[in-house]
């Protein structure tokens, strides 16, 4: 395959970063249940991946180790869009079954992968330390077509009290998909909060 055929040519490599890297709708980022990290899921990973590069994009297992005295498997995935790649680690305990783990350690290194790209940056700098890093700066304005980040750069208030909405605040209403409107914690409407 020559150069030229990996990426379309209508779209160029910046264009392709600029899509990789811009804010996923409302609801997105996932809270997981045993610890309250904040994630994407895979699946939407690797469609903005598709749909960003056309499909012109690739994985590919560089190591994959099962190490049973140590009980846990590390798995090192490479991901291409056109001549261009990035590797993430992942690693898993072997605490049941072998192939549970090698999907777990695999499923890991691939959204590693992926966030090498900057991809989910703009979600979820808000839930980290480095993502106040001035060292990143994420700017947020720069995707102005975008409503989502459009709203998230604004001050949110809550509608009935019209008190600006705290950070605890922001991610109540954010993990509340349907909810479209910004309320306090207080006032969000009963019928959101199971
Ligand atoms: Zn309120």
């Amino acid at each position: 395959m020559k150069k030229n055929d990996t990426i379309p040519e209508e779209k160029q490599y910046t264009e392709i970063m600029e899509e990789i890297k811009s804010s996923f709708p409302k609801g997105t980022v996932q809270r997981r249940s045993d610890n309250n990290r904040r994630y994407i899921p895979i699946q939407v990973y690797e469609h903005r991946m598709e749909t960003a590069t056309n499909s012109q994009w690739s994985k590919e297992v560089i190591e994959l180790e099962i190490n049973s005295e140590m009980k846990f498997v590390k798995c090192i995935i490479r991901v291409y869009v056109g001549g261009y790649f990035r590797d993430g680690i992942g690693l898993s305990p072997i605490t049941q079954s072998v192939s549970n783990s090698v999907d777990l350690a695999s499923t890991e290194a691939l959204r590693n992968a992926f966030d090498s790209f900057e991809m989910g940056w703009k979600d979820l700098h808000q839930f980290t330390d480095w993502g106040k890093n001035p060292g990143i700066n994420i700017s947020i304005n720069k995707l102005s077509n975008n409503t989502d980040s459009f709203e998230s750069n604004k001050i949110r208030k809550c509608k009935k009290c019209k008190k600006k909405l705290s950070e605890e605040d922001i991610e109540m209403v954010d993990d509340i998909p349907k909810l479209n409107i910004d309320y306090c914690i207080e006032h969000i409407p009963d019928q959101f909060i199971r």
